[in-house]
């Protein structure tokens, strides 16, 4: 066992790690503080560590390591040691590291820094009762702590049940640290416990194994959730008996529901992945959580990774619990989808197509296989990359795209809305308006283009004396179903004459 002795890591190269147990999905606050110590490794030209903390055997699972592995390199956090791509100080998981944390407890023992503690589970919890009735409960009260060291050696030896606790020094003091978003910390002496860094069943404890495994791994600075800031203080006596140095610590602020009530399940999707189902773009994700605690320069709120990872500090965190605000990370994500340009759009929508198995040509009752959909959007490139100025300004998100080009894909099943037929199309002038669009639009001599179309069916309401408005409705819930499609002129060249027509014909029938 190597720790560095007590030498300060200032000025060691930034070592920093992302430590998540997987006792459930990568959820936003988890997100933002692997965003945070990712961004401060690249822009310090550090090393990003991701260290599995699976030592909870109820509630770990590979499923969701596996989980969270898939939702960081969605996000596009590359880590250059842990799981996946090893490195120099592996195992990164911890339940592969117990040998390590055995190891570790006899150099505390050499130091005289641990002893074992023989009080059953019941004389504690006695013991602790009656000291909060006297209103004077501050931990355990050291009973094992005075024990010979051969007398507990024999008691060991005997197989007497046992932990191992942490012989606080006496004379330490407040512990006192410098966090680098909370400031200057402290905690008074009289708090400090002889805690349990070993339990009986010899798993060891979340406070223990944390800090042999950061002193290990070389880690300078401990950035995470300020639902850990009351750990610190033990942590620092663990490196202090272990003779290591101790790194940084930066306290990141709890992420808040629009109610102000710590962000949970209560407030909807909170998993990466559920916003990655929803259609959210990984580089808006990324850009928006990052922006939940930090600021670029305080105005800015629309960059790309190499921005944030060019100009990540510490020092412009803030140390108020951030809102997480839905409507901003639509509106991110929307602006992403602003400026990704057709041919990106194209080919993040792939997905989505190969999903629900649409074609251009296809059916919507008859899906195609995602071969085919792949095929058909290859040989249909520019009809494809048309769709995009349809939904640019639209859409906030993937998913909603396609349910609002459904009428470009539902070939001849497309459903009329009731609604929008009782008030577009069985109204007086509708099914003049649809005849004459229909024989605009049949006359071969047109071209079948967006311009052309318009320039055709423009005419018609003057011709007819009634309003533009009931006229273009009118057509526009024939051939796209209801009344708040997109653009109409350009979606009926998308659509074809041929389809177009056959809809006409159909609004028609439906009239007479
Ligand atoms: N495994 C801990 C958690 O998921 C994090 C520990 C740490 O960052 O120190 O909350």
């Amino acid at each position: 066992m190597t720790i560095p002795n007590d030498t300060a890591a200032a000025g060691a190269p930034v070592r920093v790690r992302f430590a998540p147990s997987p006792t459930g999905n990568l959820h936003i606050g988890g997100a933002r503080t692997a965003i945070y110590n990712w961004a401060f490794a690249r822009r310090n030209g550090g090393s990003f560590i991701l260290r599995i903390e699976d030592t909870d055997p109820e509630r770990s699972t590979p499923e969701n390591t596996a989980q969270i592995i898939r939702s960081l390199r969605w996000l596009g956090l590359e880590w250059d040691e842990g799981p996946e791509v090893g490195g120099a100080y592996g195992p990164y998981l911890q339940t592969e590291r117990f040998g390590t944390y055995r190891e570790a407890l006899e150099r505390l023992r050499q130091r005289d820094a641990v002893y074992p503690c023989f009080c059953t589970p019941e004389t504690l919890a006695a013991k602790r009762e009656a000291a909060l009735a006297a209103k004077s409960y501050a931990g355990y009260d050291r009973n094992c702590r005075t024990i010979p060291a051969d007398e507990a050696q024999a008691r060991i030896d005997a197989g007497e049940p046992h932990t191992w606790r942490l012989k606080v020094p006496l004379e330490r003091g407040d512990v006192v640290f410098d966090d680098l978003v909370f400031g200057t910390t402290t905690f008074p002496a009289t708090q400090l416990d002889d805690f349990i860094l070993v339990r009986t069943d010899g798993t060891p404890t979340y406070n223990y194994v944390v800090c042999v495994d950061d002193a290990l791994m070389g880690i300078t600075h401990v950035i995470r959730g300020d639902d850990h800031l009351s750990n610190t203080p033990k942590q620092i006596l663990v490196y202090e008996a272990l003779g290591a140095p101790l790194p940084q610590f930066a306290h990141l602020s709890m992420i808040l529901g629009a109610d102000g009530k710590r962000l949970s399940k209560r407030h909807g999707a909170t998993s990466v992945e559920a916003y990655r189902d929803e259609g959210y773009f990984p580089e808006a994700l990324l850009n928006y959580l990052a922006l939940l605690g930090w600021s670029l320069d305080g105005e800015t709120t629309l960059f790309g990774a190499d921005v944030l990872t060019g100009n990540f500090s510490l020092s412009r965190i803030s140390r108020n619990p951030a809102i997480f605000d839905e409507a901003k990370l639509a509106w991110v994500n929307a602006s992403y989808l602003k400026e990704m340009g057709a041919a990106a759009f194209v080919d993040a929508l792939l997905p989505y197509l190969k999903r629900e198995g649409l074609t251009r040509e296809g059916s919507a009752a008859t899906p195609a296989s995602p071969e085919e959909v792949a095929a058909d959007v290859a040989a249909n490139r520019p009809w494809y990359e048309a769709l995009y100025p349809l939904i640019a300004e639209r859409a906030k998100t993937l998913a909603e795209v396609l349910p609002m080009l459904a009428y470009l894909f539902a070939g001849d099943e497309l459903v009329l809305d009731e609604k929008s037929v009782e008030k577009c199309l069985r109204v007086e002038g509708a099914d003049e308006a649809l005849a004459r669009t229909q024989n605009a639009l049949a006359d071969e001599r047109l071209p079948w283009e967006t311009e052309a179309i318009e320039a055709a069916l423009r005419s018609i309401p003057t011709e007819l004396g009634i309003k533009p408005k009931l006229v273009f409705q009118a057509v526009r819930v024939a051939i796209c179903g209801n009344m708040v499609s997109p653009p109409l002129f350009e979606s009926l060249e998308l659509i074809g004459r041929t389809r177009t027509l056959a809809r006409v014909e159909r609004a028609l029938a439906l009239l007479s």
